[in-house]
């Protein structure tokens, strides 16, 4: 098996090359770019498995690589955020990150991060499935032309938003989908509403599909990041 290559773009020296030493005996490829041009030459030139992205760089900024890499891959992509500034977070999740680190971090969260995020994308899941079709998962059968969930042989119909949220989960079971980009697939990307419409729906699509709703092992609570669905 070859080692995943991590390509670091990161401005600071001291965070590349703690990055460089932290990764390289995790038993990571590690290519490093010191700014957000010499980033995207990088990743151009020799790909990655994964990008480990500063948001704040001097020229080229983090959301503008972000985008350019966007438009030519669906590689995985950590952004990392400086400490708690709640603008750079939601910049981050807004852009659809596969998932985020803030500085100061600790070595075995970042590890743990990208082995996680490596993972997620092994399965062949690189893309968000959304596709009308039917699914059985976990026990639950859904049917996108009736929406209808069937469960322990009892069949329900659902909201079509309480539909479209749990086909959405279900047919990217093990990847944490973004709160951003569950709204966005399920709301329309022109929807402005509270974001907390989610966290309603998600309590009401849990009623439904778990067995105790106040320990859910179906649907999980990423903090910080969205949802994920756990067959
Ligand atoms: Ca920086």
């Amino acid at each position: 098996m070859t080692e995943a290559r991590i390509l670091v773009v990161e401005d600071e020296e001291s965070y590349r090359d703690s990055l460089q030493f932290l990764l390289e005996r995790e038993g990571f490829a590690v290519d490093l770019a010191a700014s957000g041009t010499a980033g995207l030459d990088a990743f151009t030139r020799d790909g990655a498995d994964l990008i480990l992205l500063d948001l704040m760089l001097p020229g080229m900024s983090g959301p503008e690589v972000f985008k350019a890499v966007r438009e030519r891959s669906d590689v995985p992509i950590i952004m990392v955020t400086a400490k708690d500034d709640q603008v750079d977070k939601i910049i981050g999740l807004e852009l659809g990150a596969d998932d985020y680190v803030t500085k100061p971090y600790s070595g075995r969260e970042l590890v743990a991060r990208i082995r996680g995020v490596l993972r997620r994308y092994a399965g062949g899941q690189r893309d968000i499935v959304d596709e009308p079709e039917r699914l059985t998962i976990a026990g639950l059968t859904l049917d996108p032309e009736r929406l209808q969930l069937t469960r322990g042989g009892e069949t329900q119909s659902l909201p079509p938003k309480e539909f479209a949220l749990l086909h959405l989960l279900a047919q990217n079971a093990g990847r944490v989908l973004p709160r951003q980009v569950i709204i966005d697939r399920v709301w329309g990307s022109d929807y402005f509403g509270d974001t907390k419409t989610l966290d309603v729906h998600i309590k009401r699509i849990r009623s439904r599909v778990e067995t105790d709703p106040s320990e859910p092992s179906l649907i999980q609570t990423v903090r910080g990041v969205g949802y994920s669905f756990e067959a």
